[in-house]
């Protein structure tokens, strides 16, 4: 009853920004170097922050105080390889564990550019996080493990002159990830085909682990065969990371991070950003993180006597600009505020947490992640992690719209069991997930192969329950309001999982209002 009482009395109005910007002008950031933003995902233990670490150290980033530290660490808790993972698993508890068990997001800056990694468990409990995280990527850096058949799931798959089967690779948990990253919208992946050391830079191996994954990726999983690239490395050496390695002649492709570089400008080739081609964009950012009160310096703990009407946070810019004294609305809450203050935050690799530079920008731009500060709140606790952000203006009335009705496209993945109407199971929609369940299903499309060869794709209305493989047009109900953008596809990427593993992947296409 409190919200009903609040937005009838509410009249939202746009509001001036503090510093009005020229729309013609060319944004530039302070921090004004193209961002790539990269999730390193791959089986556990395949070297994936091990890789990262040789990164950051070899370019600098993490000194060799900072790694001597670390590498101290690890032997007193009788783990010395793991030093260099030890850099991008942060805390004690993930230490302990050895598995980096939430995302870890670390920017880092060269003389042109900046990078964003996203570090995510290879775990298969840990599937929630790394959605999360493809959420917030451009790019997906792959790293195999190519001394175990682990990546092929059982010994099995791996034939008798090392050839492995297609079949059975699409069972290994690399490739769930892959396909979660293809239906969440990345093309553009680079496969690091790791510890290449202990196979003694064995050209072959590396050939027919290329091969095998090339056929894959291409035939089951639909990415284009010129978005992949393939590196021979040592993540724990250092070989093909930042420098060359010399133990490998064979090949003079570049390095993983001269693929970062090239990825980087790929990816920023044609977003040279000006205000008044974006100023047609409506403004929306996700949020991801949120803390009560004026900032994470000040603590985020907010006496009862005198709530705080502020809060600060954090997201990743999805379209549009917005500057500080501008209007802002919380969906699915309708809660409104105004935006105070927006900064860039650029994560110094260290064993230290408060080693973060934040940079005060004028305005916010697509692609960036900032802090937020913004005042006049009423319902600060109406506010989550989640929820779209979008400018008020005159025209936006209803740019957003939330619903616990959508109708959904999906591709279905592998089933034990068909899902009948009425199945309940977790819907994953950027960083949140809310609990869902089937409510309807308009069609399922299945693939029949004909005598020929040739695939014919037959319709069919009115079933009761969904299939392994088929693609299908369903009705879905969230517990909760989810708030939707029609026009911004991205942000409506959905995946579906049931009991722990992965039943369906796809896209909201509309939503019901009742
Ligand atoms: P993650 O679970 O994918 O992050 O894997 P880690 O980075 O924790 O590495 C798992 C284990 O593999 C550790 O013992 C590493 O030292 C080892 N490792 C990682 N990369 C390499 C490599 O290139 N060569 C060798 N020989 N070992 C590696």
């Amino acid at each position: 009853e409190k919200e009903e009482s609040r937005s009838s009395s509410t009249i939202k109005k746009p509001t001036k920004a503090k510093n009005k910007i020229d729309l013609n002008e060319e944004i530039t950031l302070k921090s004004s170097k193209p961002l790539l933003s990269a999730i390193v995902i791959g089986h556990v233990d395949s070297g994936k922050s091990t890789t990262i670490g040789r990164l950051l150290y070899d370019l600098g980033i993490v000194d060799s105080r900072s790694l001597h530290k670390l590498t101290k660490d690890a032997e007193l808790a009788g783990k010395g390889s793991f030093s260099l993972a030890w850099i991008m698993d942060q805390t004690p508890e993930e230490r302990s564990r050895g598995v980096t068990i939430d995302i870890v997001q670390t920017q880092f800056e060269t003389s042109n550019m900046r990078f964003a990694i996203i570090d995510s468990p290879g775990h298969r409990d840990y599937i929630p996080q790394m959605i999360n995280g493809i959420t917030q990527a451009d790019v997906a850096i792959v790293i195999i493990d190519s001394t175990s058949d682990l990546i092929f799931e059982a010994s099995s798959a791996v034939g008798k002159n090392g050839d492995f089967s297609v079949r059975d690779i699409a069972k290994g948990q690399t490739f769930e990830q892959l396909k979660i990253a293809k239906n969440l919208g990345i093309e553009n992946v680079l496969l690091v085909i790791n510890k290449m050391d202990v196979n003694d830079w064995d050209e072959d191996r590396f050939i027919s682990i290329e091969n095998v994954l090339k056929d894959h990726l291409t035939n089951e999983l639909g990415f284009q065969l010129q978005n992949l690239n393939f590196l021979p490395a040592s993540g724990f050496n250092g070989d093909n990371i930042f420098n060359d390695s010399k133990l490998c002649p064979w090949y003079n492709g570049p390095t993983l991070f001269q693929y970062m570089e090239i990825m980087n400008t790929q990816t920023n080739e044609n977003s040279h950003i000006t205000l008044s081609n974006q100023s047609k964009d409506q403004f929306v950012l996700t949020v991801t993180d949120l803390t009560l009160g004026s900032g994470i310096e000040s603590g985020s703990i907010v006496s009862t006597s005198k709530k705080s009407d502020t809060v600060t946070i954090h997201g990743r810019v999805n379209s549009g600009y917005l500057q500080p004294g501008e209007s802002v609305n919380f969906w699915p809450s309708n809660e409104s505020g105004q935006v105070d203050t927006i900064s860039t935050v650029i994560t110094k690799v260290n064993n230290s947490k408060d080693n973060n530079n934040k940079v005060v920008e004028k305005v916010a731009i697509p692609g960036e992640f900032v802090e937020m500060k913004i005042r006049k709140v009423e319902l600060i606790d109406a506010l989550a992690i989640g929820d779209l952000v979008t400018k008020i203006t005159k025209a936006d009335d209803d740019f957003v719209k939330c619903s616990n009705q959508l109708v959904c496209e999906l591709s279905m993945f592998s089933l034990n069991r068909p899902i009948l109407i009425g199945t309940p199971f977790i819907l994953f929609k950027g960083n949140v997930s809310y609990s869902a369940k089937l409510s309807a299903i308009e069609w399922v499309e299945n693939k029949i192969e004909n005598d020929d060869g040739s695939i014919t794709l037959k319709k069919t209305k009115k079933r009761k329950h969904l299939s392994s493989n088929q693609r299908a047009r369903v009705i879905i109900e969230t517990e909760k309001l989810v708030p939707i953008t029609e026009s911004i596809v991205k942000l409506n990427r959905i995946v579906i999982r049931k009991e722990g593993l992965t039943v369906a992947a796809g896209l909201i296409k509309k939503t019901i209002i009742s």
